[in-house]
């Protein structure tokens, strides 16, 4: 047993594997410098232990002006960028006191920043960004440079970024290079660093780099395209596991009925493992039947499979391929043994949205 009290659940973050993927990410963008996107309690993996593993990024990358002051408070010293642009006026003086790096994407942020600098503030470093095709945010091109000669004239430090909508199409997606030679005719001329590419590019289209990458889910070694087999050789560690344990089992006869609306019926006789997890922890209530679990075995594992509904606390396995499996014994609902994205197959959905989606009544040890 995992020696794990009250209700048997827990998220182990590995900053060891934090610190194997930011080095992953120094070898495959080796003239690039990092900013390691943190934003939504580091996809969930909480704050302290993006902090601890990821120390020796550039930079880190986040949403919330309050989470770059608690990074402040906690000893950061290092450049802070707010993604995204989700930043307010009067949020100006205050990301200032923090010292953050700016992404500013539309015509609002740069009158506020005209104005800020008015009034004898000192210049932050702005990225701007730019929509090359996402249509998501930042400035088309024909406003772009307008845009950065505003802000250029006021005395900012400006960069350029854009983000690729399709980085995760392996071989060839029909608009990386499409966006990126968009961005290059655009900000010709223009001095300033540039940042376009995400994990996915950073793994596939590694002519797409620029200065500063950005890379998010390969730091917490899980896939940009949601399917485990395409990073399977990239060489990246799962950073979180979450354990729980089986906590009652039931016998179960052919045609007995597992759980809420009797989803699964037993084809045999077979033991059925309760397991303490359920969506309230944030496993997918859609998981369908056969998405892995893995279960201690002696020194080994085995991973059986879940069958019927998850209910809210709990879930249930097929225990016929560990006959030694008892009350107490430990699972791993995804982590180093069963991969997050294979979960998430199982489940319509992509290894990001698990890991984000943990929920806080789940206890978090940092190793
Ligand atoms: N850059 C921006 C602007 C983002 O919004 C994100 C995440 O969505 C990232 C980088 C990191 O992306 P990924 O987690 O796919 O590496």
């Amino acid at each position: 047993a995992n020696g794990l009290i009250n209700r048997p659940i827990l998220a182990s973050i590995h900053t060891a594997a934090f610190q194997h993927n930011l080095n992953r990410v120094r070898e495959l963008a080796p003239e690039s410098k990092i900013w390691s996107v943190i934003k939504a309690r580091a996809y969930g993996h909480c704050f302290d232990a993006a902090l601890k593993g990821l120390a020796s990024t550039d930079g880190f990358a986040l949403l919330d002006i309050q989470d770059a002051a608690w990074l402040r408070q906690h000893g950061w010293k290092g450049r802070i960028l707010l993604l995204e642009g989700f930043f307010h006026e009067n949020e100006l003086s205050l990301a200032q006191e923090l010292a953050c790096d700016l992404v500013v994407h539309c015509e609002a942020q740069v009158e506020w920043l005209e104005r800020f600098k008015a009034k004898n503030h000192k210049p932050f470093n702005v990225f701007l960004k730019m929509n090359t095709g996402m249509n998501r945010l930042g400035f088309k091109p024909d406003n772009y440079r307008t845009a950065f000669h505003r802000l250029h004239a006021a005395g900012y430090h400006m960069h350029h970024m854009t983000h690729f909508a399709n980085a995760d199409q392996i071989d060839q997606s029909p608009t990386v290079g499409a966006q990126q030679e968009l961005f290059n005719q655009t900000i010709e001329g223009l001095e300033g660093s540039t940042s376009l590419a995400n994990s996915a590019a950073i793994l596939w289209h590694r002519n797409a780099l620029g200065d500063w990458v950005r890379p998010g889910i390969m730091l917490y070694g899980a896939s940009p395209t949601g399917l485990h087999a395409d990073i399977k050789h990239a060489n990246l560690q799962a950073v979180m596991q979450l354990h729980s344990e089986i906590i009652d089992i039931q016998d179960l006869q052919k045609g007995d009925r597992i759980g809420y609306g009797g989803r699964y019926e037993a084809t045999a006789a077979m033991r059925v493992g309760i397991v303490a997890c359920g969506y309230a922890d944030g496993y997918p209530r859609h998981a369908k039947d056969g998405t892995p679990v893995w279960v201690a075995q002696g020194n080994e594992g085995v991973v059986c499979p879940l069958v019927g509904r998850v209910s809210m606390d709990m879930l249930a396995i097929d225990l016929r391929k560990a006959p030694n499996a008892r009350i107490g014994t430990a699972v791993q609902l995804w982590g180093d043994k069963v991969p997050v994205d294979d979960v998430a197959q199982m489940s319509d959905t992509i290894g990001y949205e698990l890991l984000c989606a943990v929920a806080p009544r789940v206890p978090v040890a940092i190793k």
